[in-house]
């Protein structure tokens, strides 16, 4: 971590996407697991997933050292190269890191950064609207706003004036815990997102749905329980 990486990607099956091209001669950030995913970070915004499944598996030799088959990815730094063989997860992601809010699946999310976003915008604003503003915080979907909200009891129709910090940051470290649990390969089942008229497991009110914000997105929550 920390150098410029040589970035080679030997199988054919690992060259969809243009991988090596786009992070070859980038500094390599950070290195990250969450769950059974690998978060490597280059500097650029780029973010690349690697999942081993069952058979992938990751060696790290002296650079140079001999190359026997074609591994998914070569990361070859000064003294060491690190190689990622039999794939078979290998997703590039671009952040475009400029004008965005702290990133909530950052390892250490930035909550006092968000919360200092949210604070100095439009105060008017539903919760639901201003946490996929991107801006503000980046990464919550549609969907973990749905269930972050609920999972904090927050209507995403209070406005922000109406709304503590402590009842922002509930949400916010909501959605960081779901998302995260996700991404590491866990179950999640939804309690509000597209459940419009059935029943809240919280409560037994009826969940309601409608359009929200300037995209219309639709929010998805219980009108008993979330206020
Ligand atoms: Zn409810």
């Amino acid at each position: 971590m920390g150098e410029q990486v040589e970035v080679e990607t030997p199988n054919p099956r690992a060259q969809i996407g243009g991988i090596a091209g786009k992070l070859d001669g980038r500094r390599l950030e950070s290195v990250e697991a969450v769950g059974k995913n690998l978060l490597l970070r280059f500097e650029g915004g780029y973010v690349l997933r690697s999942h081993l499944r069952m058979n992938g598996r990751w060696t790290l030799v002296p650079r140079g050292a001999e190359l026997r088959g074609r591994p998914w990815l070569v990361l070859r730094g000064a003294r060491y190269e690190a190689r990622q063989w039999n794939g078979p997860v290998l997703e590039l992601h671009v952040r475009a890191i400029r004008r965005l809010g702290p990133d909530v699946l950052a390892p250490e999310p930035d909550f006092v950064r968000m919360l200092a976003n949210l604070r100095s915008g439009d105060q008017g604003r539903g919760v639901g609207d201003a946490i996929l503003d991107q801006r503000i915080v980046a990464g919550i979907g549609n969907k973990w706003k749905a269930e972050a909200l609920w999972a904090a009891r927050l209507s995403p129709w209070r406005p922000l004036s109406d709304t503590s910090d402590g009842e922002l940051r509930t949400v916010l470290e909501a959605a960081a815990r779901m998302m995260r649990g996700s991404l590491g390969g866990r179950r999640h089942a939804n309690r509000v997102y597209r459940h419009a008229g059935r029943p809240c497991p919280r409560c037994g009110g009826r969940i309601a749905a409608r359009g929200q914000g300037d995209a219309n997105r639709t929010a998805y929550w219980c009108p008993a329980c979330q206020l």
